[in-house]
């Protein structure tokens, strides 16, 4: 008889973490108005890892039983030499699972290499249909490349496709309805998010742009039958199967369904801080670890290990304060 040996990083409530999600870049070609201010300054280069270390990172992470990746950013297919991290990344003994978020820019050329690299699924964001919403959103992107992103991505042959749309009341949640039709026809998921007081944007007040996944539902109930799906992903996301279809609509509530208790996951920030929490400061300086001690993988391991001590329950996100997380969705590996 076999036996799985016992999970190496558990929290102090119990929690095992078998899930990192890594930003490799926090530079990205949109500016989405939810994610980023207009005008963002960037990590200098010698401050975020480099992808030998990023690979470091990950490694140890297997070892120490994580088997599901994340990579994402700020647009992760815009770092040089991405390509080449994934394949790495892909090849590691004891992952089960790399996974990808990526904003659609680039998968018209890239999709076909990205799931020869060994992803599985990926996760595009889409927050509307509409091209000149779609501008207003992203300030800078062109809904038609990534439409022709998500043709390509389907071609390439992926497990399973889910688009990611953060919906603002009076922005793009008229848009709710289409999207999912969207999702239907193509025959992928989609999720909806609440968006999260991450880091000071300037174009608009978040409180009062908050439109809950209660309404979202609600919205979706007028035009489709939804049926719970009662497989437990483990994350965050409550799925729903909308009736007649293949297709499966999540919804990522951090305000009004706390997702904490069953959290699996942390994160690796581009600069090298292992997060604990998305909604909270507490950390790792990894990078710290790794430049203070080249070629001690046991070092790294330890400060990995030591860090589920500081896990914190749950989050803290308040819309009504003004935001206590000051870095942004982008820099954190959202
Ligand atoms: N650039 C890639 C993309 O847009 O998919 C990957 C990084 S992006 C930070 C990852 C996800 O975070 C996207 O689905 C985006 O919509 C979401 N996101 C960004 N800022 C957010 C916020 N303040 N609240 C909720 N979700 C946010
Ligand atoms: Fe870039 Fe993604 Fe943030 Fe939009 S959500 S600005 S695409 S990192």
């Amino acid at each position: 008889m076999t036996t799985n040996p016992p999970p190496l990083l558990i929290d102090r409530f119990g929690r095992i973490v078998n899930y990192l999600r890594v930003s490799i870049t926090d530079r990205c070609d949109f500016r989405c108005i939810y994610c980023m201010s207009e005008d963002m300054t960037f990590l200098p280069r010698g401050q975020i890892l480099t992808l030998e270390e990023i690979e470091t990172v990950c490694r140890a992470f297997v070892g120490l039983g994580v088997d599901k990746i994340r990579i994402t950013g700020g647009e992760p297919m815009v770092r040089k030499g991405a390509m080449d991290l994934l394949r790495k990344i892909g090849r590691m003994e004891g992952l089960r699972e790399l996974v990808l978020t990526t904003n659609g820019s680039q998968l018209e050329t890239m999709a076909g290499e990205m799931k020869a690299c060994g992803i599985k699924r990926i996760n595009i964001s889409l927050d509307t249909l509409d091209a000149t919403l779609f501008k207003q959103m992203t300030r800078v992107g062109d809904l038609n490349t990534v439409l022709r992103g998500i043709d390509a991505a389907m071609a390439a042959g992926f497990q399973r496709i889910k688009l990611n749309a953060v919906i603002l009341k009076n922005r793009n949640h008229q848009e709710i309805g289409n999207l999912v039709e969207f999702a239907v026809a193509k025959r992928i998921d989609i999720s909806f998010i609440e968006e999260m007081p991450l880091g000071v944007v300037d174009s608009h007040d978040r409180a009062e742009e908050y439109y809950s996944s209660d309404q979202i539902r609600a919205d979706l109930e007028r035009r489709f039958t939804l049926l719970p799906d009662t497989a437990n992903t483990g994350g965050p996301s409550r799925y729903f199967r909308v009736a007649g279809s293949d297709t499966k609509v999540g919804f990522i509530s951090p305000h009004s369904h706390n997702f904490c208790g069953d959290c699996n996951r942390v994160r690796l920030t581009a600069e090298g801080r292992l997060l604990l929490c998305l909604g909270n400061e507490h950390s790792v300086d990894l990078k710290r670890v790794l430049r203070g001690n080249p070629n001690d993988v046991g070092k790294l391991k330890t400060a990995i290990v030591e860090a589920m001590r500081i896990k914190p329950e749950k989050h803290e996100f308040d819309l009504t304060e003004k935001p206590v997380i000051f870095r942004h969705m982008s820099a954190t590996g959202g």
